[in-house]
């Protein structure tokens, strides 16, 4: 809770469609839950029908929607991504952080949800992560709102 409310507080606006919000991570790999900070973002849009679209411009972080009610789900995932693709292996890239560009480009690195009556559709046991998978650092969401017809 503490670390939602640093993120809504982070949140700059640039333009009536166009936010970047700051999410601060604190571990190496974990997923932050960032569904407030995106529906505030598509509110204060003004859009009321339309789509959210929602990007960040990394290579060792991801987006994705899942479960927010039980933590046990987002530990799941964690760990089996971490099964998959071992943090040690036989990578050519020197950094040390192979893992974490594998891992992000399998999450993927944008959504897009439907906006009706100024509020995001997710289901209701549906939350949108930012991936962390090379913390902790300071990561960028852009949230862009489009007017659908
Ligand atoms: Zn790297």
């Amino acid at each position: 809770m503490k670390c939602q409310r640093a993120i809504a507080q982070s949140i700059a606006s640039l333009d009536k469609t166009m936010n970047r919000v700051s999410v601060r991570t604190h571990q190496r790999k974990e997923f932050v839950d960032i569904t407030r900070s995106v529906a505030d973002c598509a509110e204060r849009s003004g859009i009321k029908h339309g789509l959210c679209v929602i990007f960040v411009p990394h290579t060792t972080c991801g987006l994705t929607i899942n479960e927010n009610a039980d933590p046990a789900v987002v530990s799941d995932i964690l760990h089996t991504l971490e099964k998959i693709v071992p943090e040690h292996g036989n990578y050519r890239h020197t950094e040390g952080n192979s893992d974490a560009h594998i891992q992000s480009s399998m999450t993927g690195h944008s959504l897009v949800i439907i906006l009706e009556n100024g509020h995001l559709q997710l289901g209701t046991w549906q939350g949108i992560f930012l991936c962390e998978f090379d913390g902790p650092r300071t990561r960028e969401v852009w949230i862009h709102c489009i007017k659908g017809g």
